[in-house]
């Protein structure tokens, strides 16, 4: 067993565009039911890092494990999606002149593990579902509204239900909470809080109060010039002399 058990498993990615290194032999490992937190300046290689694991940067050399048997580095974008890798970008894309309903039903249609049927009719298991996640999610009772009229911090919410529903092994979410108020910001971490444990999650985000608050025990990986400069509980991340120094010290 190569990956050693780990859901993601990224062994000296090197990714160059024209010599130079956005990543710079990355090691990084995610286990089953991990909620990992990302953090690093800008240009530290945080979305060079996601868009490798989905396919749409191709490294310059290393490897890249999705469970145990597949080889990111040699799949296209579109099986990476449908072997179970859901990412969210940092704008919401939501279907804006659809309800928050039709947006989630949409989702479970494009779910590949849902046999698809001519007349698409929900089960009463997959109408449980939706409700379970528009509760997650803070929309329950909106259901009917269009997406397009929700505030900013509700289209995330409505965007990281539609991944749920395509049932993804592994979410990565880019800075979920860019452009919140600080009211929303609170509730997108009890929201990934309900989360933890029951999916494995990779989280990129500036927001040093979020970090602290959906990291709790868990590990939080300090990126900087392309490769892993410290790894930990966040107290000890924060405390590490070259953490402090590449965020404070220019
Ligand atoms: P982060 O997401 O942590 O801010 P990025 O992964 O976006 O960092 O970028 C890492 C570094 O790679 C940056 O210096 C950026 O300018 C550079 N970079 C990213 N994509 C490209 C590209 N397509 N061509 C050239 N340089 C790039």
């Amino acid at each position: 067993d190569t990956t050693h058990g780990a859901i993601l498993y990224l062994e000296d990615i090197t990714v160059s565009f024209d010599g130079f290194k956005a990543l710079n032999n990355l090691n990084l490992d995610i286990s089953v039911g991990e909620l990992r937190c990302i953090i690093g300046p800008n240009g530290a290689g945080k979305t060079t890092m996601m868009d490798v694991i989905t396919g749409k940067t191709r490294p310059t050399s290393g490897t890249a494990y999705f469970g145990q048997t597949m080889d990111l580095t040699k799949m296209a974008e579109y099986e990476i999606s449908h072997a179970g890798i859901g990412r969210k970008f940092q704008r919401p894309t939501v279907f804006e002149q659809h309800t928050v309903l039709e947006n989630l039903e949409l989702a479970m249609k494009m779910n590949k593990r849902v046999k698809p049927t001519l007349f698409f009719r929900l089960s009463s298991e997959q109408k449980d579902k939706i409700d379970d996640i528009l509760r997650l999610i803070r929309l329950n009772g909106q259901e009917k509204r269009l997406a397009g009229l929700l505030s900013h911090g509700q289209k995330q919410w409505l965007e990281i239900g539609m991944l749920l529903m395509q049932e993804p092994q592994l979410i990565l979410l880019d800075e979920p909470v860019a452009g919140m108020s600080d009211a929303e910001t609170v509730r997108t971490a009890e929201l990934l809080n309900e989360l933890r444990g029951k999916h494995s999650i990779m989280v990129v985000e500036h927001d040093m109060a979020f970090v602290t608050e959906i990291a709790r025990d868990g590990k939080v990986t300090v990126l900087h010039e392309g490769s892993v400069l410290a790894e930990g509980k966040m107290h000890e991340v924060q405390a590490d002399d070259r953490v402090i120094e590449v965020y404070l010290g220019r």
